[in-house]
């Protein structure tokens, strides 16, 4: 069965988009746990951190920086965000396809949530 965010980087599912180039894409979380929730994504596939080679470092140091610079585009780069890559069941990971969840977006004196 075809990974669900290889389907969204293929077109094959509906998603809200936020950033695409030739190395990733960025979207809308369906089920977001804060005011604003994006997952960054590779568009080359890797189950997890677990299976992504050094020779992939430039790609996932690429996937950091735009995830900051997204943060800016959104508006919560002052008001503060959380970046979460969960590996593995154990940690609640239920795509097995990298991904990194930009979350952010809560009300002055929030603390923010954990993913
Ligand atoms: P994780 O638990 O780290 O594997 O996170 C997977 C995330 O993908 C969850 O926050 C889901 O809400 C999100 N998700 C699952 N399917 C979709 C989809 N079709 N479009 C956008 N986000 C999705």
């Amino acid at each position: 069965m075809t990974c669900i965010f290889c389907k969204i980087i293929k077109g094959e599912l509906p998603t809200t988009k936020v950033y695409e180039d030739d190395e990733m894409i960025v979207f809308k979380d369906i089920a977001p746990k804060a005011p604003v929730h994006v997952l960054v994504v590779p568009k080359i596939h890797f189950a997890s951190l677990n299976e992504a080679k050094e020779e992939k470092e430039k790609l996932l140091g690429k996937l950091l920086l735009k995830t900051r610079d997204i943060a800016k585009t959104l508006g919560i780069s002052k008001s503060g965000y959380k970046v979460i890559i969960n590996n593995g069941a154990g940690s609640g990971q239920v795509v097995f396809h990298l991904h990194l969840h930009l979350i952010g977006g809560w009300k002055e004196g929030a603390k923010g949530y954990i993913v």
